[in-house]
């Protein structure tokens, strides 16, 4: 029997994957240069898929990494000389603050507790501070933060660069790139793939900044995958070092099947698919929602506090071949995470919550 996978990542595969992994096998991609035409075309069609899908302009360059939080070091190194600014509000938020302490950044740190979430009236961005790190949807507590208080974050502080870690959420957010310079993913979450891709999204405005940083000192902004190397492969739909040629084939792939739904499509089916989660957590007896103001909740991530141990939960779900992930660190015995991905459907969706409700 195979299992339905709610994790929050690696997660439940698009149900079109296996017809495009079949497809690249057809095509030999595993065995073809990066310098060829063949790759170039890959790389430009993933690249047309992704600009329609999340209305990415042609100010920002599309580059294809090793992971997500090798972005992290990647932005640090390329968009800050001295200072950064970290909102942090949980395990992800926080380890991308640490590495640009292990980057020598003086980084300024503004943290509220798990399950807090943070709003445009809560930020006051430092003034020395060069890129403001803002995680759209923290996935080891369920909380997101809404489009438009980045946007207006980045209004009133418009000549700061801000970068914005969607990865557990993008396709979802509904970014102005007109607004925001800089954005990442990793391909396991919500575009379910499998592991082993990280997709950062970079406007000419962190380029000028990681060529002046070049200028200064030659080995600021690092040896592997710097931004100017980045954009000079991309003119020609090119990546410095051999990429993951299969992944970025597919992700174009099931970009253009999202694309066929539509990105406000998406989004409406995500938001209905949350409520039906979130309905159920408020009027269980034996779960409640973690995150108590329905503006900070996640639409792609429910934490879900149990009253029975989490364990339990996970355990009886299992055997319906059911798969959730567990509650983030100290939460682990006492919450569930529920992926809330378009892999997953609404009757998936349904058939999960009825068997919570077995709990009462
Ligand atoms: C998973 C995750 C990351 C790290 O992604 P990797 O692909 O494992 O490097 C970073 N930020 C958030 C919010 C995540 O959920």
């Amino acid at each position: 029997m195979k299992k339905t996978f709610f994790t929050a990542g690696p997660a439940e595969l698009y149900p079109t994957f296996e017809a495009h992994l079949r497809s690249a096998m057809d095509e030999q991609v595993g065995s073809i240069s990066h310098r060829s035409q063949q790759f170039r075309d890959i790389y430009k069609h993933t690249d047309e898929q992704l600009r329609a899908l999340m209305n990415i302009p042609a100010s920002h360059g599309i580059f294809f990494l090793g992971s997500a939080s090798e972005i992290w070091e990647r932005v640090l190194l390329n968009c800050v000389e001295h200072e950064s600014f970290h909102l942090v509000n949980g395990s992800f938020s926080r380890k991308f603050y640490e590495y640009a302490q292990s980057t020598h950044k003086y980084a300024h740190i503004l943290e509220k507790s798990f399950g807090q979430g943070f709003s445009y009236n809560d930020v006051e961005i430092p003034e020395y501070a060069e890129l403001v790190c803002l995680t759209h949807n923290e996935t080891s507590a369920g909380v997101q933060m809404r489009e438009a208080d980045m946007h207006k974050l980045k209004r009133s502080n418009a000549k700061k660069l801000f970068v914005v870690d969607m990865v557990s959420s993008a396709p979802y957010p509904d970014l102005d790139f007109k607004v925001i310079d800089s954005a990442f993913f990793s391909v396991q979450k919500a575009f379910g793939l499998p592991a082993g891709l990280g997709v950062w999204i970079a406007n000419d405005k962190c380029l000028e900044k990681a060529e002046r940083l070049q200028k200064y000192d030659d080995t600021h902004i690092g040896a592997h995958h710097n931004l100017p190397t980045l954009w000079k492969n991309y003119q020609k739909f090119e990546t410095p070092a051999t990429p993951n040629v299969l992944a970025i084939y597919i992700l174009g792939k099931i970009a253009a099947d999202l694309n066929k739904i539509g990105a406000g499509k998406l989004r409406k089916e995500t938001d209905s698919k949350a409520k039906i989660l979130y309905k159920f957590l408020e009027n269980s007896t034996n779960f409640d929602p973690f995150v108590t103001s329905p503006e900070h909740r996640s639409a792609t991530v429910v934490v879900a506090n149990t009253k029975v141990p989490a364990a339990e939960v996970m355990a009886a779900l299992k055997k319906q071949n059911l798969v959730v992930s567990s509650g983030y660190g100290a939460f682990k015995d006492s919450q569930i995470r529920i992926a809330n991905f378009p892999a997953t459907s609404s009757e998936q969706v349904e058939g999960l919550v009825a068997e919570l409700a077995k709990f009462g």
